[in-house]
């Protein structure tokens, strides 16, 4: 018996490609949506032989009509390298996409789940992060194309909520890692262990104490599932992230000694509005969906690093 149809924009990605498996093994039907800018085929292709799950080609920046139970809105490059290689179409993907998705929603009358970001904060002057701090976003800076792109989606699904009643929930990602990052994705986890696993320098930005709290891929999924789950009036915005905060250079040494690497350590100019701290308070998402991270970042490397051997 199929509990729900659901459609994950962006399935094809990192993420979505895990959000896509666990919805199917859950007993859902899932209709999976993706242009192929950064996610791929072959992070499905292990789900297309599944009848109850659809994969389609199609630009959120188009309009998409589907009936659905449920939407989870993935689309958008997430690395800092994709995002900002074609700055005016991410604006685009997260605001035309939000447009669109959430008229979608509105029509058929879907709960509808963004996928928004801990860059929402910016370079935060606030420490860890709440979801009641505003940001310190540069608006006209390298990373806006993302970070003011994903805070204009919020906006737009608060007030899809407020005037048109769209059953809306919101969630704030922080740094997640796990299989089926693109090894040249260009983020720091995909980085360091493809570096590391090559005996090639590892390439950290800056003097490497700035900080983030790495998230294990299958914990955020429990989170956005308990997310959607939860009770009507609850919307968000809710942060997703693990605590743990470690600096860059303590993510590089780890790596090196996980893969038991013979690579060295070089130092790259930080590149511009790159946030010197990141950790997210975690107490709401605790009290609203009983949900703590359960995956630490050594278990959840070694994980990766076994992915990453297999595919490099
Ligand atoms: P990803 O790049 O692997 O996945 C994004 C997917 O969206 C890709 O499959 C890409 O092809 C697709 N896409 C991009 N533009 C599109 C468009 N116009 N139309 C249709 N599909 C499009 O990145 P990810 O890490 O899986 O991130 C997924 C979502 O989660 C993104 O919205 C991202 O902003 C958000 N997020 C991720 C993280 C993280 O650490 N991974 C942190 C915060 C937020
Ligand atoms: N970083 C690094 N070396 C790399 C890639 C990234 O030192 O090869 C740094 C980057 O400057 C940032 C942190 O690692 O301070 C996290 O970068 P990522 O692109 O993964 O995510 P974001 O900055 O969006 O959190």
């Amino acid at each position: 018996m199929i509990k729900k149809k659901i459609l994950v924009t962006g399935g094809a990605g990192f993420l979505g490609s895990h959000l896509c498996e666990r919805l199917l093994s859950d007993g859902n039907e899932v209709v999976c949506l993706d242009n192929y800018f950064t996610g791929q085929k072959q992070n499905v292709v292990h789900l297309l032989d599944n009848p109850f799950f659809e994969l389609i080609r199609h630009d959120v920046t188009m309009p998409f009509f589907i009936e659905v139970d449920e939407i989870y809105n993935l689309a958008c490059p997430a690395s800092p390298i994709h995002y900002q290689y074609n700055a005016i179409k991410t604006v685009k993907t997260s605001v035309m996409g939000a447009i669109n998705m959430l008229g979608l929603a509105k029509r058929i009358k879907a709960r509808i789940l963004q996928a928004s970001t801990s860059e929402v904060y910016g370079d935060p002057t606030i420490h860890p992060q709440p979801e009641s701090y505003w940001g310190n976003v540069n608006p006209i800076g390298l990373r806006a194309c993302y970070d003011e792109g994903k805070r204009a989606a919020e906006t737009l699904f608060v007030n899809y909520h407020l005037q048109n009643k769209v059953r809306i929930k919101i969630v704030r990602i922080f740094n997640t890692y796990g299989p089926r990052m693109h090894p040249n994705d260009g983020r720091v986890v995909s980085n360091f262990i493809v570096q590391a696993l090559k005996d090639e320098d590892i390439t950290i930005y800056g003097d490497g104490s700035q900080t983030r709290s790495f998230q294990y891929v299958d914990d955020l999924v429990e989170g956005m599932i308990r997310m959607m789950a939860s009770r009507e009036e609850f919307t968000g915005p809710v942060n997703l992230g693990n605590p743990n905060e470690f600096t860059i250079m303590q993510l590089a040494e780890m790596v090196i000694r996980l893969t038991n690497s013979r690579s060295k350590i070089v130092r790259f100019p930080l590149p511009p509005d790159d946030p010197a701290q990141r950790q997210p308070n975690i107490g709401l998402a605790k009290k609203e969906l009983d949900w703590v991270p359960a995956i630490p970042l050594e278990k959840g490397l070694v994980k990766t690093i076994e992915y990453f051997a297999s595919v490099i």
